[in-house]
């Protein structure tokens, strides 16, 4: 059964400290730009480009050059704290990465770019078949469905 993600407040206020811990940890001072990069990506339940994170921390009231976004967005990144997704529209997307594996998996639409974040149980366990069959340590996945969204369909 697909079911559609549901943001987990719980998981999201855990990662943005354990983000903020790391970030410290890792002896980067701890500028606004970082924490309100963070904060925005936790308030989420799903993947956003540079761009949005900017154009919310601006709506926001916060003074931001959308260089530092780039800039924090790379740093969590590499440390891998936050995946990067390249999901067509040229441009990429950043999600928290939860610890523990726990994720979800992406529908995009080919028409106007949506984004709908879904689970699958089902899929989960047919690719942990396909990995133990393997002769590979698998440490991940991608999976990305592509087609028209309800409303580009209806049009
Ligand atoms: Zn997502
Ligand atoms: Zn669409
Ligand atoms: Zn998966």
């Amino acid at each position: 059964m697909i079911r559609p993600h549901d943001h987990d407040p719980g998981a999201a206020a855990d990662w943005s400290a354990h983000a903020l811990q790391s970030v410290a940890a890792a002896g980067h001072r701890s500028g606004g730009a970082r924490r309100a990069v963070i904060e925005s990506l936790a308030a989420q339940d799903c993947c956003r480009s540079a761009q949005e994170i900017f154009d919310q921390m601006r709506a926001d009231g916060r003074r931001v050059g959308i260089a530092s976004v780039y800039r924090v967005l790379d740093l969590l990144v590499g440390m891998g704290l936050v995946q990067r997704l390249d999901l067509g529209g040229g441009m990429s997307r950043y999600e928290p990465a939860l610890p523990d594996g726990a994720h979800h998996h992406h529908l995009v639409c080919v028409d106007c770019g949506e984004v709908s974040p879904f689970e699958d149980p089902g899929l989960e366990q047919a690719l942990e078949g396909t990995a133990a069959r393997s002769d590979y340590t698998v440490v991940g996945h991608d999976v990305v469905l592509r087609g028209r969204c309800p409303g580009c369909r209806a049009a």
